[in-house]
């Protein structure tokens, strides 16, 4: 399989809303990288496929939920740069928008149940899936791990060569949603302490982000609670917020992820945590797939 060499571009945009009180954002849109291949999941999967290619692997299996955003990136490379992919699924059969695309890019679709899928992380899992598949490489839910991280590294420069076009000489921090911490850790390791970063976690404390990150990097970053009562729990506040900055400035979000990170930054500008003045570019991580069916 492979090379790889399809880089895409992510446009960083000025992002005017009214509850900013003097902060400067800038957006990043991994949303509008590819019209299939969307988001964090590309630039998190682009080391494990060149790991893939390494090992001579023909191809890549991986796993997630009916909603996944990494198995529809995967699928979605899978089929544009043409090596097989395997897609292990969380539950029961479902026929979500985003199976729909899973199948109609090719993947291979089994369906573990929840207890089959909760023994992902013993010892013996991945043993019948590689007897069965001896010639695919296995990535980690989410395109995680350092392999994940590093793969994000490229967005800080793809930041910075575009900072002139805001007339920005330099940025405060990057804001951005959390779920294992990965692509923060990724921005963590290529700022190298030159700025810090926040990650907006959608998930609460105990699924263990701050374990996941600490393994990766020492300091450079905040975490913060935006969960707001559990991984994708909507409110209607939440949805509402949606709604108005998609009105506002044509920016699309979701709410499990990018609704949730960009709230949060509102509160807290209007806790006063933030000074004016203070430049902040905000990652839109993609994700837009899974809503549908979700919202309207
Ligand atoms: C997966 C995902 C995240 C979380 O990324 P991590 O690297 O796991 O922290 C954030 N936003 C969207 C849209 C995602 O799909």
């Amino acid at each position: 399989m492979g090379p790889f060499d399809w880089l895409p571009h992510a446009p960083l945009e000025p992002l005017a809303l009214d509850w900013l009180n003097g902060v400067e954002l800038a957006v990043l849109r991994l949303d509008r990288i590819d019209p299939l291949i969307s988001g964090n999941k590309w630039f998190k999967l682009t080391e494990h496929l060149a790991q893939a290619q390494r090992a001579g692997a023909s191809g890549v299996i991986s796993l997630g939920g009916a909603y996944s955003n990494h198995l529809h990136a995967l699928a979605a490379a899978g089929k544009r740069f043409g090596f097989p992919t395997v897609g292990l699924l969380r539950g029961h059969a479902q026929d979500t928008a985003t199976v729909q695309d899973l199948k109609a890019f090719g993947m291979q679709l089994h369906w573990l149940g929840y207890g089959g899928y909760r023994a992902r992380h013993e010892p013996g899992f991945w043993e019948p899936w590689r007897a069965l598949y001896p010639h695919l490489y296995s990535v980690p839910e989410g395109g995680g791990g350092l392999a994940g991280a590093v793969g994000c590294g490229v967005l800080v420069e793809q930041a910075r060569e575009q900072l002139r076009n805001l007339g920005w000489a330099d940025y405060d921090g990057w804001w951005l949603a959390a779920g294992t911490g990965t692509t923060l850790a990724g921005l963590v390791l290529a700022e190298a302490g030159a700025h810090p970063v926040f990650g907006a976690m959608a998930v609460p404390d105990d699924h263990g982000v701050a374990q996941n990150v600490s393994a990766l990097v020492q300091g450079g970053y905040t975490l913060l609670d935006a969960s707001r009562g559990g991984f994708a729990k909507v409110d209607p506040l939440l949805l509402d917020f949606i709604e108005t900055t998609e009105q506002a400035c044509g920016v699309p979000l979701e709410p499990l992820y990018t609704g949730k990170a960009l709230l949060a930054l509102k509160q807290q500008i209007e806790a006063g945590h933030i000074a004016p003045g203070t430049r902040l570019i905000f990652v839109h991580t993609g994700g837009l797939q899974g809503r549908r069916g979700l919202t309207a």
